[in-house]
């Protein structure tokens, strides 16, 4: 099953070239009170509702995967953990070139460990990127995602991929600079996740696929998962031995070579094999005139 989010918080499934609108299952849902949990109450209970949305996909109302806008299907992660150089012809090009590396040494993802990044950065494709310092350079990184669907903590790297609910696109868009990882890729809009949640069986063998990213029909990054450092599996049981994994929880599994900077105006097609394909503008963010 392919899960979107799409215009006004809307829930769909994908079917065929449409999307169809089975928003009335999500309305059923627990409501939570103040204080709101650590998790995305939809992808928890996923497995639960799996049977129904499957039912409802065929005689909901549907539209043109063209016609909708599509938002990041996970609406509300509680963190995002991602992998810093987790491919090694990206280290090695970070090595060598001092844009990226800033004449820090970049470490191996041994010693590098894993990085937060700030929920409130995501967006989905329809929202596109922001560039709020057009002064500094702003680099696309296409990456696979897992989102978790289950509580996780010191998970085995054999159990690991139970554990998740789906995968999607992710864009882990970068200002380069001296700053904190964690600052620099925090930016408003810098975490783009889309254009759906594919499940586990739309999505076998996560350690090889095709992954790429276009800007203005240019390919910049063109690899495959089976280059990944640490697998999947890996960085899930990796992650886990430090942060209780819940559902909803986003896990960006790095970037290959290729990286690059983007512009105003720039479109970035991002493609993951057995996921599909997204479309993500970049404009320059303009303050409102005092
Ligand atoms: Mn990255």
């Amino acid at each position: 099953m392919r899960l979107c989010r799409f215009d006004e918080n809307r829930l769909g499934v994908i079917y065929g070239e449409e999307v169809a609108d089975v928003s009335a299952i999500a309305e059923r849902l627990a409501a939570y009170r103040y204080p709101l949990p650590h998790f995305d109450p939809l992808i928890a209970q996923l497995d639960a509702l799996r049977p129904e949305l499957d039912a409802n996909t065929k005689t909901a109302k549907r539209h043109a995967i063209s016609r909708v806008r599509l938002l990041s299907p996970v609406a509300n992660p509680g963190k995002i953990v991602a992998a810093p150089v987790n491919y090694q012809k990206h280290l090695d090009e970070a090595r060598a070139d001092s844009e990226i590396h800033n004449n820090s040494q970049v470490a191996v993802i041994e010693k590098a460990g894993l990085f937060l990044k700030a929920t409130s950065s995501v967006v989905g494709p329809h929202e596109g990127v922001t560039i709020s310092h057009p002064d500094r350079r702003n680099d696309h990184e296409v990456e696979l995602v897992a989102v978790v669907g289950k509580v996780a903590r010191d998970v085995a790297e054999k159990d690991a991929l139970g554990c998740i609910a789906g995968y999607c696109i992710g864009l882990d868009m970068s200002m380069r600079g001296t700053e904190d990882r964690s600052f620099r890729k925090s930016v408003d809009s810098f975490t783009v996740l889309g254009p759906w949640l594919s499940t586990p069986d739309e999505c076998r063998d996560v350690g090889n696929l095709h992954l790429s990213l276009d800007v203005n029909g240019e390919k910049r990054q063109s690899a495959n998962t089976r280059d990944l450092v640490f697998s999947v599996a890996r960085l899930i049981a990796y992650a886990s031995s430090i942060y209780t994994l819940h559902p909803g929880d986003v896990i960006m599994t790095g970037t290959p070579e290729g990286v690059g900077p983007v512009k105003d105006g720039d479109v970035m097609t991002a493609y993951v094999e057995n996921i599909g394909t997204m479309q993500v503008g970049v404009r320059v963010r303009r303050p409102p005139l005092a």
